[in-house]
């Protein structure tokens, strides 16, 4: 796996909000994310994992932003 910026703390752990430009911060790696909160999760992400985009998860640390503000959830690979 190739380094990921976020979790090695060189990379900027938040990013700000297409929708309110308020704050998301990073939730942690959607892989993990997934096993405990894919409930509450858009129905994306859970697509996204069953489907093409496994190997990419696989492969690349992709990140999960929530916005503080409004609840925008989106995802990020590094
Ligand atoms: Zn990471
Ligand atoms: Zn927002």
């Amino acid at each position: 796996m190739q380094e990921c910026g976020v979790c090695n703390g060189w990379a900027p752990s938040e990013r700000t909000c297409p929708k309110c430009e308020g704050v998301m911060r990073d939730q942690g790696r959607v892989t993990d994310f997934l096993d405990d909160y894919s409930p509450y999760l858009d129905q994306k992400y859970t697509d996204l994992v069953d489907g093409d985009f496994d190997s990419s998860l696989n492969e690349e640390c992709v990140h999960l932003f929530i916005c503080e503000d409004c609840g925008l959830n989106d995802i990020q690979a590094t």
